[in-house]
């Protein structure tokens, strides 16, 4: 079993708090690419067996991640690997992220919620893998990508699946998306220097930001995983452990 890296347990001046639909489209079609079998739920089984044991309890997350048929988003070449706890590259220099890090982060998200959590703003849909799963575990979810040629990748990926709740869209996600305000929760793919404001106002009271940031904490500059909890009376701030992201970037191309 691979072990959560402990950093860090807590921080100066940060309180630290520990925190449907089958996505699976032409069933028994002859899509199941090379290498995976005839039954890719099965090797999606085990990867869910793995995540529990890596510590993911929410049902509604576990059931997601043995949903979302990851090789399909993934380079054909790649498809061997897509039920790996690994990232992959997506191209354009991006990496769809590993399932153990998307489970956390969703959990982290959904903080404990007995039923799906309201709307919810990606930033950095990469090739729509894990707007899949929050589709399954939200009510709306806008993802937005700086990238044209992702963003138009992403939404080839998600045709096949008819997904009614995801909305994908092209823009920089550091403007956060205004027009869906306000967010139940908002998790970030992409790791900057900070958490930018517009984010944090467009956070509903009550809601919870997960995001990557660079943190002097982590050795080399590294980032850590940040959780922002909004409430009546202001913003609580949570440094958890170290993960490691593609930047966040502002500006499309
Ligand atoms: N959730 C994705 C992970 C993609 S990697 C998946 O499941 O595949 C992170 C993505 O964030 C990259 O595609 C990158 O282009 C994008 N990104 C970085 N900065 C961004 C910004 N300011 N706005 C929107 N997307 C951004």
């Amino acid at each position: 079993m691979k072990q959560r890296p402990s950093f860090p347990a807590k921080l100066d001046g940060l309180k630290v708090r520990r925190a449907g639909h089958v996505i699976s489209a032409n069933a028994g079609s002859d899509h199941s690419p090379q290498g995976l079998g005839l039954d890719s739920g099965a090797v999606r089984a085990r990867m869910v067996q793995l995540l529990q044991k890596q510590g993911i309890g929410d049902s509604l997350v576990l059931n997601a991640m043995g949903t979302v048929e990851r090789h399909r988003f993934v380079d054909t070449a790649l498809v061997n690997q897509a039920y790996e706890d690994t990232s992959l590259p997506i191209g354009l220099g991006q990496t769809i992220s590993k399932p153990g890090v998307v489970s956390r982060m969703i959990e982290l998200l959904r903080n404990g919620a007995t039923g799906k959590l309201g709307r919810v703003l990606e930033i950095g849909t990469g090739c729509g893998y894990q707007a899949a799963v929050l589709s399954m575990v939200a009510t709306e979810v806008y993802s937005i990508e700086r990238l044209r040629g992702l963003h138009d990748r992403a939404r080839e990926n998600l045709r096949h699946f008819r997904l009614a709740n995801v909305h994908l869209l092209f823009g920089d996600g550091m403007q956060g998306f205004a027009k869906g305000a306000p967010y139940a929760g908002i998790i970030a793919a992409a790791g900057g220097e900070a958490v930018p404001q517009a984010w944090l106002d467009q956070l509903a009271v009550g809601g919870r930001l997960v995001a990557p940031v660079h943190s002097s904490l982590v050795g080399g500059g590294g980032q850590a995983l940040l959780v922002v909890d909004k409430t009546a009376t202001g913003l609580r701030q949570t440094l958890l452990e170290a993960v490691h992201f593609v930047p966040l970037k502002s500006g499309i191309a």
